[in-house]
């Protein structure tokens, strides 16, 4: 199987292409490191396991490398939700237009598997929790959320004209060893910055799932593995959710800091585009085998510990 990861360099990315070298594959990474990092994935372009090709998707000269490509796992795209309400046109270039152009790229070089990243996002405020895959009211309120859900609808109309074979994973918050952004990341770089207070964006009540990065990456595999559809559309979770209070608890522990003041800025939200409560049914995974295998509270706690670790000493 030769792979092409677009976006291979970054947090998820460097995970899945872990994996794929693990079992084998030919892997292409294609990344701009706007924040992706090399580090992550250093160790296997200097064994010469993958190849790395520094190139931005929305300029020239990469769409050569998907000739001879068998599947595509078109991970890059810009993922903060909180800054898409900054720069709509920006991110929207960057998640809509690049996935077109990915997709354009695999049209004319003959490839026929896609693999996408999508998110919980897409849901809106749903008011079925867990949300189920067939949910029938679509209706994002980020920009991010709208531009996945568009490229969700692009993937769609690729696959059923040149028939294809699609899947596309709606991912809960992603958490681990190498991420870059999200609270954990953010509540650990604010206690650096200053151990005594904590501030937290909105009321420290929204609750969601978190899900293990290894977790996420095996489900992918696992669904890409034991489907064959033109477009497979699959939740990815955890089968709890923790609130944001918890989770500065957790890290407070493990940073060693008992005594930190909580200072909430208010608010049932922490910004524009927060969805306050989001928990994903993975039930559709679950039936073709799949166990989440861990909490939302556990995967938490590991990630912080990865963090704490990569980032620096944990006082
Ligand atoms: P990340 O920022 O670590 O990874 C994105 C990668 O894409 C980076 O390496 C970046 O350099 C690269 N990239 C961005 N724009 C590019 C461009 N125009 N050309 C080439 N490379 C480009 O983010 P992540 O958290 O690993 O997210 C990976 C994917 O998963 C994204 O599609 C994101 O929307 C999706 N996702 C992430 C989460 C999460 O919790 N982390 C949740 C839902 C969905």
């Amino acid at each position: 199987m030769n792979a092409v990861v677009t976006g291979g360099a970054g947090f998820i990315g460097s995970h899945l292409v872990d994996a794929l070298v693990e079992r084998g594959d030919g892997v292409t990474v294609i990344d701009n490191l706007s924040t992706g990092d090399l580090r992550n994935i250093g160790g296997h372009i200097d064994s010469g396991a993958i190849r790395f090709v520094r190139e931005d998707l929305l300029g020239e000269g990469w769409q050569d490398l998907f000739r001879g490509a068998d599947r595509i796992y078109h991970i890059a795209a810009d993922p903060d939700v909180r800054a898409s309400a900054g720069n709509p046109a920006r991110i929207y270039a960057q998640n809509v237009t690049a996935t077109v152009r990915v997709l354009e790229a695999m049209r004319k070089a003959g490839t026929r598997e896609i693999v996408f990243t999508s998110t919980s996002t897409v849901y809106g405020e749903a008011e079925t929790i867990p949300t189920p895959e067939k949910y029938p009211g679509m209706e994002p309120i980020s920009i991010y959320g709208s531009t996945k859900l568009a490229c969700e609808a692009m993937i769609s109309g690729y696959a059923r004209t040149y028939d294809w074979r699609s899947w596309v994973f709606r991912f809960a918050n992603i958490i681990g060893e190498r991420s870059n952004h999200g609270v954990i990341w953010d509540f650990i770089h604010k206690l650096r910055r200053d151990p005594r207070e904590l501030e937290i964006l909105g009321d420290g009540k929204q609750a969601k799932s978190y899900c293990s990065v290894s977790a996420c990456v095996d489900a992918v595999l696992f669904a890409v593995s034991n489907t064959s559809e033109p477009f497979a559309c699959f939740n990815i979770g955890t089968e709890d959710w923790i609130d944001v209070t918890s989770i500065a608890a957790i890290v407070t522990e493990e940073m060693g800091l008992p005594d930190v003041t909580l200072r909430y800025t208010g608010g049932d939200r922490g910004w524009i585009g927060d969805v306050p409560r989001m928990l994903l049914s993975v039930e559709k995974l679950k039936s073709l085998g799949w166990r989440p295998g861990t909490t939302s509270q556990a995967s938490v706690r590991e990630a912080a510990r990865a963090l704490i670790r990569e980032t620096g000493d944990s006082s």
